[in-house]
């Protein structure tokens, strides 16, 4: 009977652990049981707290002083950024609101990176994030829209309080041979955010 109830409670543990939303389970299977755990790096001190009463995490975001109007080249990759994990399964979702406390913006710095994600933190809660993209990269990179919808994914990404994905199969937040063809969450990222956001 003891074993019964152990065997019960491993099938719903492995059910649930097996669970990738809009995919087919049988084909992604075997991916799965080697990639999870996911591992994180460089994991920021806090996470989003959950709508009260609610497993949904709304993140309010406005736009910086640079990206104020439509059009330009970083705020149209961020634009793609946002709605592509806003269009990914998972209990977090971006508004657009005057009172964002996740703001969008560029920098021009010689600094090798693509851009950066700041998390504000209230303990272990957070309470917002400064998220850039590098006008200096963009433009000396000879970047492709892909390219740079990749770089503004990827710190968008960040800005759900989630650090990297040590792991080895292709991911937006952690190993991307091809920016320019990588450039939308990857499965293992989905499932990095739900595994954070259960
Ligand atoms: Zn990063």
């Amino acid at each position: 009977m003891r074993r019964l109830i152990y065997f019960t409670i491993l099938f719903f543990l492995l059910r649930n652990i097996m669970y990738i939303p809009n995919q087919n389970n049988l084909l992604y299977l075997p991916i799965i049981v080697k990639e999870y755990p996911i591992t994180e790096s460089g994991a920021p001190a806090c996470r989003w707290p959950r709508n009260y009463g609610s497993s949904d995490i709304s993140i309010l975001y406005k736009w910086g002083s640079n990206l104020q109007t439509p059009g330009s080249n970083w705020r149209m990759a961020f634009e793609s950024g946002i709605s592509d994990w806003n269009n990914a399964t998972t209990y977090i979702y971006f508004y657009e609101h005057p009172w964002g406390i996740v703001i969008f913006n560029t920098y021009y710095l010689n600094d090798g990176l693509g851009g950066y994600a700041v998390p504000h933190c209230n303990g272990t809660i957070t309470t917002g994030y400064d998220v850039y993209g590098n006008l200096y990269s963009d433009q000396t990179g000879g970047w492709t829209v892909n390219i740079r919808h990749a770089y503004a994914g990827h710190e968008t990404g960040h800005s759900q309080s989630i650090g990297h994905i040590v792991n080895s199969a292709i991911a937006l937040m952690g190993t991307n041979p091809d920016p320019n063809v990588y450039f939308i969450p990857q499965p293992i990222d989905i499932n990095f955010v739900n595994q954070i956001y259960p």
